[in-house]
């Protein structure tokens, strides 16, 4: 029996292309990304989906958690950022070469993927779609069931494993065809299309471009990036301020012995979590930026701080800043800027 790895988001298109390639009898596994910038809510919900779909439709599913291997592509793209810090069509090249060694190990015989053309820029554009055939090295044995009737033949077509009239010529952003096949293959429970990759999320986008501008782009650093406000003090120390109890605590549970520890004393207000080398105008800054969130309850408010440096907490009596000083902080308000050599802006078809 012929066999095709398809990648399994769990989101409608993926499920649409493995029915349509399991229904013209060829055996499906499927495989699942886990992505570092997913948005863990919405990444806990796809990847349910992908289990009990996957269940339901009676494949195998594999799960693949990309880690510093994704991190190294976001270092230095070779094909650009999408709209914010997305570097799509690397991503699909490494999804796609990671999904051909489940190809090998389970002996199957092609590749099978959700993208419909045109329907994002760049990474499902014509040219996109190229790059990732070539890049990966399987051109003709990446096959896209929404597309294919748009596409030039692929192998699976010339042998006959796969008949081609069965095929579709869905393109662009609407979704309605979708919808429609979806009925007819009787599938009704499947999630809302939406993002979920925070590298597409423009304010996300500016926290991971201050990692990549400072070399601090590790996995445990983007896990951080989803908690509390984010500052930049100086270009060796930053600021995560917590905003609310849940942050607070995972603020204080992440902390390290190298680490500061920022919280406001015998008053309401956010833990601040300290990364890098501190001097005493940035312990000033950073206990100001503290006393802003703060609610004191007793007058003056003193901002304690843990290091396992000090003998015992420092208490600083904090300088008040104005929401516009502490603004000047915020690394969200940074502009993303470039000079990286190896970048190509417009792909090479
Ligand atoms: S949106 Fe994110 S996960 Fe999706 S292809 Fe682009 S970089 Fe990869």
């Amino acid at each position: 029996m012929i066999k095709a790895v398809s990648l399994f988001s769990g989101g409608l298109d993926s499920i649409l292309a493995t029915k349509i390639i399991m229904d013209q009898g060829i055996e499906v596994i499927a495989v699942n990304f886990i992505h570092p910038f997913a948005n863990n809510k919405k990444m806990k919900e796809k990847q349910n989906y992908a289990r009990s779909m996957s269940q339901k439709m009676g494949i195998e599913l594999v799960e693949i958690e990309l880690k510093e291997n994704f991190l190294n592509i976001l270092q230095n793209p070779k094909y650009d950022f999408g709209k914010n810090l997305n570097p799509c069509i690397d991503c699909k090249i490494l999804m796609i070469t990671q999904a051909y060694q489940v190809m090998k190990e389970k002996k199957a015989s092609f590749l099978v993927t959700g993208e419909v053309l045109s329907q994002r820029p760049k990474s499902q554009f014509l040219w996109g779609l190229n790059i990732i055939d070539r890049d990966s090295h399987l051109k003709g044995f990446i096959l896209r069931p929404l597309s294919a009737k748009l596409l030039q033949e692929t192998i699976p077509e010339q042998k006959g494993w796969v008949n081609r009239d069965k095929l579709f010529n869905f393109s662009g952003r609407i979704r309605g065809p979708q919808f429609d096949l979806a009925q007819k293959m009787g599938i009704t429970d499947y999630p809302a299309p939406a993002g979920g990759c925070l590298l597409t999320d423009p304010i996300f986008a500016r926290r991971v471009h201050d990692l990549l501008i400072h070399n601090e782009l590790t996995m445990e650093n983007i896990e951080l990036l989803k908690l509390g406000r984010y500052f930049r003090l100086t270009s060796q120390f930053k600021l995560i301020v917590g905003r609310n109890e849940k942050d607070n605590s995972a603020l204080f549970n992440h902390a390290k012995p190298k680490d500061y520890i920022f919280t406001p004393s015998h008053s309401k207000g956010p833990t601040g979590l300290g990364l890098g080398v501190i001097d005493s105008s940035t312990e000033q800054l950073a206990s100001g930026i503290i006393a802003y969130y703060s609610s004191p309850d007793v007058e003056p408010l003193y901002i304690k701080i843990q290091h396992q440096s000090f003998p015992s907490p420092k208490m600083v009596q904090p300088i008040p800043l104005s929401l516009d000083q502490i603004e000047k902080y915020r690394i969200e308000n940074f502009p993303i800027q470039f000079t990286r050599q190896n970048t190509q802006k417009t792909p090479q078809k």
